[in-house]
């Protein structure tokens, strides 16, 4: 018998395990806060968006549909910075991160929120919640011409972090993008231009928002003023989510995010993995040591969004192994010839089923992901047992896919993409100078990434010629220079094919 049971997830926001479910009866409405594209993202970021992936496919599972926006950041005080000095224009400087950002997302196998907002193209929307806000007298206008949100003049401010805001002082200021941590302060939702700075002409004087309208501005208009979850790292509840709720509120009188979702940071032997600290990995320095996109998103999504992960190169192998276990298990099982009349084994179905509810049970339990694999696997070792000894049979081996392909719709690891992934950041080390960072291993391996296809066909065609002119050792020499690339050859009727390793 299948057991029913509702998603539930710990909202910040009451301090409580609650039900997930769309307020409006259908679908899903939350809100992402997305990347800052100033360079190129890290593994820890990735974290943050591969548990959004995973609530995402979880919610799905269970039957809702999704209206999930992301923003992207494309104006912020470090990509003024970065622009300035590479001598470009910001769009020009951050297209090309953005960019990374959306095939690293893709190599990772986080699927694409229903709405992409940028920054650049919601200032309308900007402006507008400032002005209402200017209207209550709850933004307020300084000399040289920014607007600040006033947060004495809204009471709840603190309700999400839990922060104690006595003797908060009155009108004290802070105006910069980068984290505050302790401190509360009035905040920046207008920056006033300085010289040399991107900056729009609009009814509040020229500048630019600052970072925490836009999330305001941008989740109500795709969302609207209420909606069911905000979700982003934990260094964002406080001052960003905080913040993001005093304009959203104190503008609209209705609550905003009914559900906050956030995902605690990962770590780097014991530290935070950021770029401040400079000791982090970004995906494509994974891939060029020889690291598959897959084994790192397993291990991403292994360790429950609520705990600490730890990165080491350790659990990065323990997870390319535990991948490949699944691989090899999937494609067993799919292309076994399991016999009709294996004797019915009642306890391996009863053990199939239990791994099935036991899988759901731990995902709708807060996403409890190290669960949900254990329950996999537990199905594997019984599964492959019974296949051992001839004792699998062909409806278990049907329960069985059947699993696996609920699994993956949540993990999706299966597919195997890696060496054409590897390939592409091969790729790109080649374009951006940087074959320094490739491992040896990987070179040797795909050293074919900087022949195209049309390179090796002239390649090819050379050696056949070479062969009709009866030049064999230019043939040989030929094929020898194709192999150390990964490109074998095979000789047949139909003439020469050949294959990349
Ligand atoms: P940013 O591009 O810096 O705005 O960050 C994008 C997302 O990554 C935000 O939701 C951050 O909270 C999150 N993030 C940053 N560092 C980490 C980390 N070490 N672990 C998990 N999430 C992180
Ligand atoms: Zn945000």
């Amino acid at each position: 018998m299948k057991r029913r049971v509702a998603l539930e997830l710990f909202n910040t926001l009451s301090g409580k395990i609650e039900p997930l479910y769309a307020s409006d009866g259908h679908a899903l409405r939350f809100y992402c806060c997305g990347p800052t594209v100033y360079d190129y993202g890290h593994i820890g970021n990735f974290r943050t968006f591969l548990h959004v992936d995973l609530l995402r496919r979880t919610a799905r599972l269970h039957g809702l549909a999704l209206h999930h926006v992301m923003n992207v950041t494309d104006v912020d005080d470090k990509i003024i910075r970065n622009a300035l000095a590479a001598g470009k224009p910001i769009g020009e400087y951050s297209a090309k991160y953005e960019r990374a950002f959306f095939e690293d997302m893709d190599a990772l196998g986080v699927e694409q929120p229903e709405q992409i907002a940028h920054a650049t193209e919601n200032i309308d929307g900007m402006v507008a919640l400032i002005e209402r806000l200017a209207a209550q007298d709850i933004a307020y206008k300084t000399e040289d011409g920014s607007w600040y949100f006033r947060i004495a003049r809204f009471p709840g401010y603190g309700k999400l972090s839990k922060k104690d805001l006595d003797g908060i002082e009155d009108g004290a200021r802070v105006d910069v993008d980068e984290y505050e941590k302790d401190a509360a302060r009035d905040f920046a939702l207008w920056k006033a231009t300085k010289p040399g700075e991107t900056s729009w002409q609009t009814p509040l004087g020229p500048g630019r928002p600052g970072w925490h309208i836009e999330c305001s501005a941008m989740a109500m208009k795709y969302l609207g003023d209420s909606f069911d979850l905000h979700a982003g790292g934990e260094d964002l509840m406080f001052p960003h989510h905080e913040n993001e709720i005093a304009q959203s509120e104190a503008a609209t009188h209705k609550p905003f995010a009914r559900h906050w979702f956030h995902v605690r940071f990962l770590l780097v032997e014991g530290k935070k993995m950021s770029k401040s600290e400079g000791n982090f990995f970004t995906l494509r320095d994974l891939l060029l040591k020889g690291y598959r996109a897959s084994a790192i998103r397993f291990l991403l999504l292994s360790v429950p969004y609520r705990h600490q992960l730890n990165f080491t190169f350790d659990g990065l192998t323990e997870s390319t192994n535990a991948v490949d276990r699944l691989r090899t298990f999937n494609d067993r099982i799919r292309t076994g010839n399991w016999l009709d009349t294996a004797p019915a084994d009642d306890t391996l179905t009863n053990l199939i089923r239990k791994g099935d509810a036991d899988f759901t049970a731990a995902l709708a339990n807060d996403l409890n992901t190290a669960e949900a694999r254990a329950a996999i696997f537990d199905v594997l070792r019984a599964v492959n047992t019974a296949a051992d000894h001839s004792r699998l049979s062909r409806s278990a081996a049907e329960e069985t896919l059947a699993l696996l392909n609920k699994f993956d719709s949540i993990f999706a690891v299966l597919e195997d993409r890696d060496a054409d992934l590897t390939r592409t950041a091969l790729a790109w080390a080649e374009s951006e100078g940087r074959l320094a960072d490739v491992s040896p291993d990987v070179l040797e391996k795909f050293g074919s990434a900087s022949l195209t296809d049309a390179d090796i066909d002239a390649l090819v065609a050379e050696r056949t010629l070479a062969k009709k002119q009866r030049n064999f050792a230019r043939a040989d020499a030929l094929r020898n220079e194709l192999l150390e690339k990964g490109i074998l050859l095979e000789d047949s009727k139909e003439g020469v094919r050949w294959k990349r390793q």
